[in-house]
């Protein structure tokens, strides 16, 4: 994203600037405690915060400075390039609920959440469920009705941020909905500080351990008539097919986190080979280590223009397009994996330490793999829609030979 004449801009320019300067200054010497002892990077969500760094896509109208997609994946590969926990709070608030209130909610939910938003307020999704992940259709959160509103009945599982944010955005079924289809599937928004709400518990993991996630329980909690962002109709699936659509913002930045990963593991290891002699060579004059660099420069830069086409595509204050999101985020996570995994070899012994940042960088860049849709389900999506003759720019297309 970084030096691309026909995105760059003088106010993208300064925006890095700005993330940069937070995450190196504020964020950076904090995210090894944070890891070990694996509390909450309230530090950071504070530097966050001071710099207004929450308001960049929030709409003027409720505080914020109406950015996109791009702008939200310049500083959430900025932060992530120094720690990911930290890169994930700044995810919550541009790819998570807010954005999805502000493109499919009503005027009421707007002004109620979205200035809290701005002002570095948390906020998490809750979609899976113990017995619910990848295929969201066997989902059985449910609303009962109740007067001229509804009570959630709900278990959701992995909500990241859940025990630390004011709402949830929980996706459920709405009465008349038919279990195990996508049929009356929709999405409300919960205040979290409702007795009905309960955090159940949150996961030890092996990395992103600065950014909890937590299972949630929802028992008969009144939803009212406003609080639906997108109404499920038992008749179809068209309220999921909403939802899955905007979860695109979510895989952008997703994937603008793995780049910023990447890149951080791979300039460390750059830097390293520049001062760690073997023999009487500097790493960085042996050849065979030259090409593994020249390799993963390659592959780091090819998976960032992926993400740029969905961003640039996006538009200004659209949707990425499904496709193209998928592709990305694919090309992002692996190439996240492989750079941040051979920056540890490229250390040796030291690189498999944890006095060092790049296995922390591999551990965290994991996770985000198997968030968002995992790399298996994208794929299924990327195939089927190639195969069905989908082409990345959105036209019909067929292969050549037939
Ligand atoms: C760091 C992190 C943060 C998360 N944050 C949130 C959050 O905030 N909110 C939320 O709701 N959820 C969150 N999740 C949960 C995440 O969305 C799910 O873990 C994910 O969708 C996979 O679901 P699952 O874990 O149930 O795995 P399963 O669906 O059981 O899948 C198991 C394995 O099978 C593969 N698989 C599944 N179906 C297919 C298929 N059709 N073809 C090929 N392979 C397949 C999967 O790729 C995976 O490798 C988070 C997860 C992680 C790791």
């Amino acid at each position: 994203m970084d030096s691309i004449p026909l995105v760059d801009t003088d106010d993208r320019a300064a925006l890095r600037k700005l993330a940069r300067d937070v995450a190196e200054r504020d964020i950076a010497p904090h995210a090894a405690r944070w890891d070990e002892t694996e509390e909450f990077a309230e530090e950071s969500l504070e530097a966050l915060r001071r710099a207004e760094l929450f308001t960049v896509t929030i709409g003027e109208a409720y505080g914020g400075m109406g950015m996109g997609d791009l702008e939200a994946a310049i500083v959430l590969e900025e932060i992530a390039r120094v720690d990911v926990s930290s890169a994930i709070l700044a995810q919550l608030v541009f790819n998570g609920p807010p954005r999805a209130i502000e493109h499919l909610g009503n005027e009421t939910l707007r002004s109620r959440w979205l200035p809290d938003a701005a002002s570095g307020e948390l906020f998490c999704i809750g979609i899976t469920e113990p017995d619910a992940g990848s295929a969201a259709t066997t989902m059985r959160a449910h609303l009962v009705p109740d007067g001229d509103g509804w009570r959630l009945e709900a278990y959701k599982n992995y909500v990241t941020g859940g025990h630390k944010a004011v709402a949830c955005l929980v996706w459920c079924r709405f009465p008349g909905s038919e279990p195990g289809t996508g049929k009356g599937i929709g999405a409300v928004l919960v205040d979290l500080s409702k007795p009905e709400v309960s955090v159940a518990g949150t996961h030890k993991k092996m990395g992103l351990r600065g950014c909890t996630e937590a299972e949630l329980a929802f028992d008969g909690v009144r939803v009212e008539p406003e609080d639906v962002l997108v109404m499920g109709d038992p008749a179809d699936n068209s309220g999921l097919k909403t939802l899955l659509a905007h979860i695109n913002h979510e895989r952008c930045g997703n994937a603008a986190m793995c780049v910023g990963a990447a890149q951080g593991a791979l300039e460390y290891a750059i830097a390293y080979m520049h001062t760690r002699t073997v023999g009487n060579r500097k790493l960085a004059d042996l050849q065979g280590l030259q090409w593994k660099i020249a390799d993963l420069g390659v592959e780091l830069e090819a998976a960032r223009l992926l993400l740029l086409r969905a961003l640039v595509l996006a538009g200004d204050g659209g949707t990425p397009p499904a496709l193209e999101s998928a592709m990305a985020k694919i090309a992002c996570n692996l190439a996240a994996k492989r750079v941040c995994d051979e920056a540890i070899q490229l250390l040796g012994g030291y690189g498999y330490s944890r006095e060092y940042p790049v296995e922390r960088a591999y551990r965290d860049i994991r996770g985000l793999c198997i968030g968002a849709g995992t790399v298996e389900v994208q794929r299924n999506f990327v195939g089927t829609s190639l195969l069905g003759g989908r082409n990345p720019k959105g036209d019909h297309w067929k292969p050549p030979l037939l």
